[in-house]
C-alpha cells in the first residue's frame, strides 16, 4: 500500500523496491527521476545497467506502441521485475509523420545524433511548414499487468540547431509558445512540458490511484 512521506509525497511499496525504467540513455533516465521528483511520487529509478544488463534491445517494430511493449516484456521475461520501457518518435508534419517510429536511426544504423538532424534540416530546406510532434509511448508492466500512456508535444523544426544541452533531436525541436529549442531551455522547463513529461504524469497518476 501507498503511504505518505514527510516531504508530502506518496512512496509506493514494488517488487525489488525500485521500479526499473529499460533504458541505457542516462539523459531519459536523469529525466525521468527529476519528473517523478516534482510530481508527488516517490519511487527508486533505475535503468537496465543497474540489471547488469548491457546490451541492446532492438526496435524491430512499425509502430511506437510495438516497440515499447516488446522492450518492457523483454526485460520482465529475463529479470521478472516490474519495469516500464518507452519508445519515442519525431513526426514532422511535412514528411507525413517521418522520422516517426525510425527516429533514432533515421540517418544511419548508428543512430548519430548529429547526422540524424543533419538529414532533417536538409529535408527540410526550403519547407515553410515545419509544425512537429514528439510522441512517447510507455509500457508499464506492474504486478504482471501491462498498461499504456501516451504523451505528445507540439512544436517546429527550427533552421539551424540551437544549445548544448539534452539528447537527440533537442537542438531543433522548438515546443509551441516556447521561443527557444529543448535544448537552450533548462532541463527543469523541458521536464515540465516534454513529451515524455506527459507520458509519465500519467503514468504516475495512475500509480498514485492505485495505491491509494
Ligand atoms: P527512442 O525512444 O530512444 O527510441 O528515441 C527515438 C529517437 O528519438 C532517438 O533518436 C532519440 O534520440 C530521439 N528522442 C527521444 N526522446 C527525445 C527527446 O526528449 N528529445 C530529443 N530527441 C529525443
Amino acid at each position: 500500500m501507498g503511504s505518505q512521506n514527510p516531504h508530502n509525497k506518496m512512496t509506493i511499496q514494488l517488487k525489488n523496491d525500485r521500479l526499473i525504467f529499460v533504458t541505457q540513455n542516462r539523459h531519459k533516465l536523469m529525466e525521468a527521476k527529476q519528473i517523478f521528483a516534482a510530481n508527488r511520487l516517490s519511487i527508486p529509478l533505475a535503468g537496465l545497467d543497474s540489471l547488469g544488463f548491457s546490451g541492446d534491445i532492438p526496435e524491430v517494430h512499425d509502430t511506437l506502441e510495438e516497440n515499447a511493449i516488446a522492450k518492457s516484456n523483454f526485460v520482465y521475461r529475463k529479470y521478472g521485475c516490474d519495469c516500464f520501457a518507452d519508445d519515442t518518435g519525431l513526426e514532422v508534419h511535412a514528411l507525413d509523420g517521418r522520422p516517426g517510429v525510425y527516429s533514432a536511426r533515421y540517418a544511419g544504423a548508428e543512430g548519430i545524433a548529429a547526422d540524424n538532424i543533419a538529414k532533417l534540416l536538409n529535408e527540410l530546406h526550403g519547407v515553410v511548414d515545419r509544425t512537429a510532434q514528439f510522441r512517447t509511448v510507455i509500457s508499464l508492466i506492474l504486478n504482471k499487468k501491462e498498461y499504456l500512456f501516451e504523451g505528445v508535444v507540439y512544436g517546429e523544426i527550427l533552421t539551424h540547431p540551437i544549445g548544448e544541452m539534452g539528447f537527440g533531436y533537442d537542438p531543433v525541436f522548438k515546443p509551441a509558445g516556447h521561443h527557444t529549442s529543448f535544448s537552450a531551455m533548462d532541463v527543469a522547463t523541458k521536464n515540465s512540458i516534454s513529451h515524455r513529461y506527459h507520458a509519465l504524469i500519467k503514468m504516475i497518476d495512475f500509480l498514485l490511484a492505485i495505491h491509494k
